[in-house]
């Protein structure tokens, strides 16, 4: 299995190759040059298998020869043992024909685990093997730093640092990002926004002399490998309820069009997948694309689901690749029109995208009086960005045709805005508890590409 870039200007790479360099060099994103599919038979035939043997089903075809057998087997099963449900993500029901897909068992509540805890015993055993190390830096506004130093806390061939905005992270994701103590992972505090942060990580990647010296990678979600990772559980759960013998639909909580993506590439590989919904809230780039055709960027508004406040989805370019043909320059031009603001799709590629994908948009009172409403229905707490999943969920399904929508984070990651709607604060998991006595380990920073390369090259030493 080849992998070519969305922009058609980079040479075709392995699965190692293009998970150990993230983006392509000609500002593509790396895709797989074709779709493998399973047969009905052998989709039926993860009924009851655990997750972590449908995972290795679902991931093999695209790992090529990255791994063996035995070594991907024994990453998948270090990958998941942190997790604090044996199902891994289990589904609940809300109603009849919905169900809830629970993706926050992980070790810092958001589904953000699912992916990055595979790709850090991934890194682990390809550089092992290649005698390498790099240096990880990654810029979060708080569920991606967490994740990634959780996942890559204590491996011997990686240092990963974390660029978060001081101050603007809430309690418990600043705690996961510093309370571990392994001395390979770094937590920074920048003087600065979000956008301050990822425009130094931007800065760095383009310093390619200090890109070398320091073998500079990146986790974010462009990295192909965190998509891969995602499309298992749209296996694992669609099957739970009756796949293949009867379609199911999803609703995904959308941000960088990652996870949704995934869901996207389980349908191509031949998981009968009737309608894909994208879900958003106040900030509704991809739902007016989807209601008008038009792509166009407008400023963030903060929201109390802040894990989805994003103007430019990252992943949607993956999308872009194959409703246009999969010609590289037609994709090249649609970015270097939306630099400039945005771009119309084609009504070709409108078409086509309308084929598999609905969307709706909620807004903040809308957020939560659905936590609410849930709450009092069913007694399940949601965050709020599965709250917005639910609410456009139950606003758009077919009620004869089976719903699963992603719940993605744990409520206890969000307990003011879980506070605000339902007077109770969620307590975090019993194995997290001793989050607030444990000693945390932080270093200021100011906003300064020099400043932080020296912080970086003197803890590397
Ligand atoms: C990252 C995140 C999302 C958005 O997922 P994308 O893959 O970026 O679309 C939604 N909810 C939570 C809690 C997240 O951390």
């Amino acid at each position: 299995m080849k992998y070519v870039s969305t922009r058609g200007q980079a040479p075709a790479l392995s699965f190692e190759e293009a998970m150990l360099s993230g983006l392509a060099l000609d500002g593509g994103l790396y895709v797989p040059e074709s779709w493998p599919t399973l047969s009905a038979e052998q989709i039926r035939a993860f009924r009851g298998m655990s997750y972590e043997d449908v995972a290795f089903a679902v991931m093999r075809p695209f790992v090529g020869d990255t791994f063996t057998d035995a070594e991907f087997q024994e990453i998948i099963s270090r990958a998941y043992a942190p997790f604090a449900h044996v199902a891994r993500c289990p589904l609940v029901q809300l109603d009849a024909n919905h169900w809830l897909l629970e993706l926050f068992h992980g070790p810092t509540l958001a589904f953000k685990d699912m992916a990055m805890q595979l790709i850090g015993q991934m890194f682990e055993v390809a550089l092992k093997r290649e005698g390498k190390r790099v240096t990880i830096v990654g810029a979060t506004s708080g569920d991606t730093g967490s994740a990634a130093i959780e996942a890559f806390k204590g491996l011997d061939a990686v240092d990963v640092f974390i660029l978060f905005p001081n101050g603007r992270v809430s309690e418990v994701q600043r705690r996961q990002m510093t309370t571990p103590s392994e001395t390979n992972v770094h937590a920074l505090a920048v003087a600065g926004d979000f956008d301050d942060c990822q425009a130094r990580l931007k800065d760095m990647f383009n310093d390619h002399a200090f890109r070398s010296e320091v073998s500079l990678a990146g986790v974010n979600s462009i990295n192909w490998a965190r998509v891969l990772a995602q499309v298992v559980y749209f296996f694992t759960s669609a099957t739970a309820i009756g796949a293949p013998d009867r379609p199911v639909s999803f609703t995904v909580p959308t941000g960088n069009f990652g996870d949704i993506f995934a869901g996207y590439v389980a349908k191509r590989m031949g998981l009968p997948i009737d309608r894909l919904v994208i879900a958003t809230n106040q900030n509704d780039i991809l739902h007016r694309t989807v209601a008008t055709g038009a792509h166009i960027k407008e400023g963030v508004a903060p929201s109390i689901s802040p894990s989805m406040d994003i103007q430019v989805s990252s992943n949607f370019e993956r999308l872009l690749f194959d409703v246009y043909d999969r010609e590289g320059a037609a994709v090249a031009a649609l970015m270097d029109e939306l630099k400039d603001g945005g771009f119309e799709l084609s009504q070709g590629a409108l078409d086509r995208l309308r084929a598999e994908f609905d969307s709706g948009r909620c807004g903040e009172d809308e957020t939560l009086a659905e936590i609410r409403a849930v709450r009092e229905r069913t007694g399940e707490i949601l965050c709020p960005h599965s709250a917005v999943g639910v609410h456009v969920a139950e606003t758009l399904r077919d009620p004869s045709v089976p719903m699963i929508t992603l719940a993605t984070a744990h409520p206890a990651k969000f307990p003011d805005a879980v506070e605000e709607a339902t007077g109770l604060r969620p307590d975090l998991p019993p194995h997290m508890s001793d989050l607030f006595a444990k000693e945390e380990r932080v270093t200021e920073v100011s906003n300064d590409l020099s400043a932080l390369q020296t912080l970086i090259r003197e803890r590397l030493k």
